[in-house]
């Protein structure tokens, strides 16, 4: 059998640890064997970015732009003990947060549904969708420690000169202040990211924020949807019985947890970090939460909602047998071939890639896991396997199928 071929490079960011393990080993065992891959690779791995201070990031970045398409493996946010353990020049900012920052755009997370598998939140019958917002608010603020008495003033100067003054707080000791911002251009793609999505996906679209506390913040997201809803969407949901629902975020919570599911659920971006790591934990596992950020010119980056899964890394090093979850590595990589596939018009590309997603959910439906989903799967008979074996696996699943 020929391999597929691609006409346009894919965008493919190398990561770090027990992830860049898995990214190689989904390479040589589910892709390489069936396509002839095309793609433009990026080392994110913390070693290269620090030793191309961080440029590698940025130009990854730029090739998605270019492109339209990219796929990331999990990379190391640095702290400062990982600042120690890889002796970098710097502390380095969130690689994510730097091609969002790019991008700008909106991160949909939607958890990948196995039958055998049943959620924690008993009432939870349909998959719940997270939107989370990808640009601004606290991931791009401006923060400043107090160190002693002074007064904090909130200061905009316009274009012409003129010049707004508030006073934040007059501080009789040290203390903390932080700036934040976002832009109605990047909210107004957000909601009309959001909108569409929630039409693509046939479910109504929750959104929530905390307007009552803030008043002008939180309060201009809230008005934004609601125009846009009314001059752009709402005939588009009534004529497909759909909802655009907008509640408080406490109020949201309670009721998502409530809920039956099957719901698009927008939130700003840090309440998009938390609970997109709630909703994946609680249907079942963050190894089964796919994650894609949508530019609103229509850029995609694919990746798996999850981190480096550190632990299991220390383990191989030591040369541990470990059981690490490749599926949303997996899923990372047949969404974007599965997006260039159909951008270049490539049948056989698009077909490869579902199909290699369902041979993956068969896999588990037929019982064969990685452990963290051993005490959650219904399957009678379960067979726990190590990290590469679930790969030959899934092949073998695949290799059967008509
Ligand atoms: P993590 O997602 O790696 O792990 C959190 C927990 O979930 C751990 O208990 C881990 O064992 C488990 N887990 C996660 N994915 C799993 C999988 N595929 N199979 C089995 N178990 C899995 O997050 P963390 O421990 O908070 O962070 C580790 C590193 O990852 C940090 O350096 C952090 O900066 C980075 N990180 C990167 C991203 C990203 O690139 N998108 C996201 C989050 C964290």
């Amino acid at each position: 059998m020929s391999k597929i071929k691609m006409k346009v490079p894919l965008v493919e960011m190398d990561g770090d640890e027990m992830t860049r393990i898995i990214w190689r080993l989904i390479k040589e065992n589910l892709l390489e064997p069936y396509i002839e891959l095309n793609t433009e690779y990026y080392d994110l791995g913390l070693e290269n970015r620090d030793k191309t201070e961080d440029q590698v990031t940025i130009d990854a970045a730029r090739a998605i732009q270019k492109y339209g398409v990219g796929v990331k493996c999990a990379t190391i946010t640095p702290n400062a003990q990982r600042v120690e353990e890889y002796n970098l020049k710097k502390m380095w900012k969130s690689p994510n947060g730097t091609i969002r920052a790019i991008l700008d755009g909106t991160v949909f997370r939607a958890p990948i549904v196995v039958n055998s598998i049943k959620p924690f939140v008993k009432g939870w019958k349909k998959p719940i969708s997270i939107a989370r917002h990808a640009y601004g608010d606290v991931y791009k603020n401006v923060e400043y420690y107090v160190p002693s008495a002074g007064k904090a003033e909130l200061v905009f100067t316009s274009e012409n000169g003129e010049v707004s003054r508030q006073t934040i707080h007059e501080f009789d000791g040290p203390g903390v202040i932080m700036g934040m911002h976002n832009t109605d251009k990047s909210i107004r793609s957000f909601a009309r990211a959001c909108f569409n999505y929630a039409l693509d996906m046939n479910q109504d679209l929750w959104f929530s924020t905390k307007d009552t506390i803030s008043k002008t913040y939180d309060h201009r997201f809230k008005d934004i949807f609601q125009e846009i809803y009314e001059n752009e969407y709402k005939e588009k949901f009534e004529a497909k019985n759909l909802q655009y629902f907008y509640t408080l975020i406490d109020d949201a919570v309670a009721r998502i947890i409530r809920s039956e599911g099957g719901m698009v659920w927008a939130c700003k971006n840090y309440d998009g970090d938390v609970m997109s790591d709630m909703v994946a934990s609680a249907f079942g596992s963050l190894a089964m939460m796919t994650s894609v950020l949508v530019s609103p010119d229509g850029k995609y980056e694919f990746e798996a909602a999850h981190g480096t899964v550190t632990r299991h890394y220390y383990k191989h090093l030591k040369g541990e047998e470990t059981s690490t979850n490749s599926m949303a590595t997996i899923f990372a990589w047949t969404g974007a071939l599965k997006k260039r596939g159909e951008l270049d018009g490539i049948k056989e590309l698009v077909d490869f890639a579902t199909k290699l997603e369902q041979a993956s959910v068969q896999t588990i439906e037929n019982g064969v896991m990685t452990k963290d989903l051993a005490s959650l799967s219904e399957v009678p008979e379960k067979k726990i396997v190590n990290t590469e074996d679930f790969l030959k696996e899934i092949r073998k699943t695949f290799e059967g199928m008509a």
